[in-house]
C-alpha cells in the first residue's frame, strides 16, 4: 500500500511530517525552512524554494507526496539523477517510479498502470516525456498529489542551464490548476528568479528562499602557474584517496589532464561528450559506486550528480558565470563534511572567456549580460575580501560578519599595497608600444629585455624600456591582470589579444583613480604550494576516510556497504551515507534501538539491515 494512502486521521500536519521524517527517512528532525516548505505544499499550497546544493531540497517534495493523496511526480532533467534518487526512495521503502526513455515499452506500461491504480508516491518524469500529449492525458486521469520542478533555473533563458524542453511546463498551471506547484533550484539570482515565478506561473506564490551559504565549503582561488602541477599537489596534501570532480572547458584538456593525473597515481576517469556513451556511463557509475575517484570532465557533467561525499572540485578553466561556479562548486560536501572549491586562474582565461562571448552568435542583450556576469566573477577571483561573503553578496545575502575563517583570503589576507605607480608603468608601456601587443612582449620591454621582437620595433629606444625592474615577469604578469579585472586594460580578441587601453585607464595614467593591487610572493612559489608550508592551517580536517571513531569498525562497514551496494546495482550512499556510517562507528549500538536512533537509518533500513549491521558492530573490534 502506497504510504500516502496509509495515513493516518491525525489532524496535525506538522506532526504527520515529522513523523514520516523520523520513520520513512530516518531523520531525527527538519533543517531550515524545510518544515515550513513541507507544511504549506502539503496544505495546496504553490511556491518557489530557492536553496543550496545539499540544502535538503528534495524532502520539500517527497514529504508532502507522502503526506498528500495521490502522487507526487517530479519533473527533472536528468536520468542519472531520476534512477538514483528513485533507488534511495524504494531502499527507504517509498512507491517511487520513473518515467524516461531508458525504460522498454513494457516497463512504462507497468508504471503506467501502477500511477492510474493509486500504487505510486512519486513519479519521476523528464519534461519531454511529461509534455507529451500521451503522458499529459495519464496524469488527466491520475490522482495527483503535486507537481515538483526541479532543476527549476533551467526555464530561464538568461541562465546558464536553459534547457527548451523546460518551457513548456508554463502548461502545467494551465492544465492542472488545482495541483499545487512546487519549483526548485539551487541557482537563482534576482533575474532568474523572477523569470522562473513568471514562467511557472508562481508570480504570486512565496518564495521561499534559505541562505546559500555552504560553510563546510573551503573556497580557494590561485593564481594559475602550471594549473596540472598544482592540482596535483593540492590532491596530495590534503585528499589524497578522495572523491573529485575536475572541471575543464575543452574535451582535449579534460583527456590531458585525465591521464596526467593517472600518471601520478590519481584514479582520474575522463567524462564529455565525445567519448563514447558506453565508456562514459562507465565512468560515471564508477565514480558514483566506488570510493575516492577523481573525474575529470567538461561542464556537462554534474548536474543531477547527487553524490554527498564529493571531497574537492577544482576549476582549471575559469566558469561562465558566478551562478555557474557556484553550482559547479556547491557539488562538493553535500553531506556537510569539509570540502574544498578550488579554482586556478590566470589571464588568458579572462581573455579566452571574452572571446568566447565576442564570438557566440547571442544578441546584443545576452552578450551584455555575460560579459557582466564574467566581470562578476573576475571581481570575485580577484577580491582580497572573503570570498564567501562575495558570492553571498552576489546572491543577494549580506552578512555582518567580516570573515568566514573558511576561505583562503580570510585564513592568509592576502597583503595589498598601493599600485598606482606600476598600474602607470604598465599602461604607458601598452600605449608607447601602440596599444598593438600581447601580455609577453610588454612585459619583455617593462623588464628590459633586448628580445629580437624588442629590437625589431626598435621598443629599446621607447623611454618605458626597462622601467619595469623592479618586478619579475611573474609579478607584471599578476598586475597585468588585475588591470584587465578592474577593466583598465582589454584585450583585442581580432588582433590576436592585443592590449588596448580602455576609458577607464586615462584616469589611472592621470593619476586620479587609485588602483589597489594584491602582491604577488616573490620567486615561484604559488599559494598552492604556500598552503604546503603552512599545512595545518589551510588543510581541512577531511579525507573522506577520516574515521574517527573506531577506525576498524569504520572500514568493516565500508566493506558491508559496498558489497550490498554492488549486489543491489545502486550506489554505495544510496544504501547509507557516510554520516551514517560515522554515526553508527561512533555509537557502536548493540540494539536494533540504539541503531534506530542514528540519523539515516529509518524503518526500512532498520529492518532489511537491522541484524546484520549489529552483528557487523558485534564481531568487529575498535
Ligand atoms: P539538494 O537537492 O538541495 O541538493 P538533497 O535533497 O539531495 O539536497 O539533500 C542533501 C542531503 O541532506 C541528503 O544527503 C539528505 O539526506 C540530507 N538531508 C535532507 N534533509 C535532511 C534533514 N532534515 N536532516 C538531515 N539530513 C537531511
Ligand atoms: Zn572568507
Amino acid at each position: 500500500m502506497p504510504i500516502s494512502a496509509a495515513r493516518d486521521q491525525e489532524p496535525d500536519i506538522g506532526a504527520r511530517a515529522l513523523s514520516v521524517l523520523n520513520h520513512v527517512f530516518g531523520l531525527p528532525g527538519f533543517r531550515g525552512a524545510q518544515e515550513q516548505i513541507i507544511r504549506h505544499v502539503a496544505e495546496g499550497g504553490n511556491c518557489l524554494v530557492l536553496m543550496p546544493t545539499g540544502g535538503g531540497k528534495s524532502m520539500c517534495y517527497q514529504l508532502p507526496s507522502l503526506l498528500r493523496d495521490g502522487c507526487g511526480v517530479v519533473v527533472s532533467p536528468l536520468i542519472a539523477l531520476m534512477r538514483d534518487q528513485v533507488a534511495g526512495l524504494v531502499e527507504a521503502g517509498v512507491n517511487a517510479a520513473v518515467l524516461n526513455s531508458t525504460l522498454s515499452y513494457e516497463e512504462a506500461n507497468e508504471v503506467e498502470r501502477r500511477l492510474l491504480a493509486g500504487d505510486l508516491d512519486l513519479l519521476y518524469v523528464a519534461p519531454e516525456r511529461l509534455l507529451t500529449p500521451r503522458c499529459l492525458n495519464l496524469l488527466g486521469q491520475a490522482n495527483i498529489a503535486l507537481f515538483a520542478i526541479d532543476e527549476a533555473h533551467c526555464v530561464s533563458q538568461w541562465g546558464h542551464d536553459f534547457r527548451p524542453e523546460y518551457i513548456g511546463l508554463s502548461a502545467l498551471a494551465e492544465r492542472f490548476p488545482d495541483v499545487p506547484r512546487i519549483a526548485l533550484t539551487a541557482t537563482a539570482d534576482a533575474m532568474t528568479r523572477k523569470e522562473i515565478a513568471e514562467r511557472l506561473s508562481l508570480t504570486d506564490a512565496p518564495q521561499f528562499v534559505a541562505s546559500f551559504d555552504r560553510p563546510n565549503i573551503r573556497y580557494e582561488i590561485v593564481d594559475k602557474q602550471n594549473a596540472v602541477t598544482q592540482l596535483k599537489n593540492v590532491i596530495a596534501e590534503r585528499h589524497a584517496g578522495d572523491a573529485g570532480v575536475v572541471y575543464c572547458l575543452s574535451r582535449a584538456k579534460v583527456e590531458d589532464v585525465a591521464s596526467a593525473l593517472s600518471d601520478a597515481g590519481i584514479t582520474a576517469l575522463p567524462y564529455h561528450a565525445g567519448l563514447d556513451a558506453g565508456v562514459r556511463a562507465r565512468n560515471q557509475d564508477r565514480f558514483l559506486n566506488e570510493d575516492g575517484i577523481v573525474i575529470v570532465a567538461t561542464i556537462a557533467f554534474g548536474m543531477g550528480i547527487d553524490k554527498p561525499d564529493v571531497r574537492f572540485v577544482a576549476h582549471l578553466d575559469l566558469p561562465k558565470s558566478i551562478e555557474a561556479y557556484y553550482q559547479e562548486t556547491g557539488r562538493a560536501g553535500r553531506d556537510g563534511k569539509p570540502s574544498t572549491a578550488w579554482m586556478a586562474y590566470g589571464l588568458s582565461d579572462i581573455v579566452q572567456q571574452r572571446r568566447m562571448i565576442d564570438e557566440s552568435t547571442g544578441s546584443d542583450a545576452f552578450k551584455r549580460v555575460s560579459i557582466g556576469k564574467l566581470d562578476a566573477l573576475v571581481a570575485l577571483a580577484e577580491t582580497v575580501h572573503c570570498r564567501r561573503q562575495r558570492l553571498l553578496g552576489y546572491f543577494g545575502e549580506t552578512r555582518d560578519t567580516g570573515s568566514c575563517g573558511n576561505c583562503d583570503n580570510c585564513l592568509t589576507p592576502p597583503k595589498v599595497r598601493d599600485g598606482k605607480v606600476l598600474a602607470q608603468k604598465l599602461l604607458s608601456c601598452v600605449y608607447r608600444t601602440g596599444q598593438r601587443f600581447g601580455a609577453m612582449h610588454l612585459i619583455d620591454v617593462l623588464v628590459g629585455r633586448l628580445t629580437e621582437r624588442v629590437q625589431q620595433f626598435n621598443h629599446d629606444k621607447l623611454s618605458v624600456f626597462g622601467i619595469g625592474r623592479e618586478l619579475n615577469e611573474k609579478q607584471w604578469r599578476a598586475v597585468l591582470r588585475q588591470l584587465v579585472a578592474m577593466g583598465h586594460l582589454r584585450a583585442d580578441s581580432e588582433a590576436f589579444n592585443a592590449l588596448k587601453l580602455t576609458d577607464s585607464a586615462r584616469g589611472v595614467l592621470k593619476g586620479e583613480t587609485a588602483v589597489m593591487l594584491r602582491e604577488q610572493p616573490e620567486g615561484a612559489r604559488n599559494r598552492a604550494v604556500r598552503g604546503k608550508s603552512r599545512r595545518g592551517e589551510l588543510a581541512p580536517a577531511s579525507g573522506a576516510h577520516s574515521a574517527a571513531a573506531n577506525p576498524a569498525l569504520h572500514a568493516a562497514l565500508r566493506a558491508w556497504r559496498s558489497e550490498v551496494a554492488r549486489e543491489r546495482g545502486v550506489p554505495a550512499y544510496v544504501v547509507l551515507h557516510d554520516s551514517t556510517i560515522d554515526g553508527i562507528a561512533a555509537v557502536r549500538p548493540g540494539t536494533l534501538n540504539e541503531l534506530r536512533g542514528i540519523a539515516g537509518i529509518g524503518d526500512k533500513k532498520l529492518e532489511h539491515y537491522g541484524d546484520q549491521l549489529l552483528t557487523l558492530v558485534r564481531t568487529t573490534d575498535g
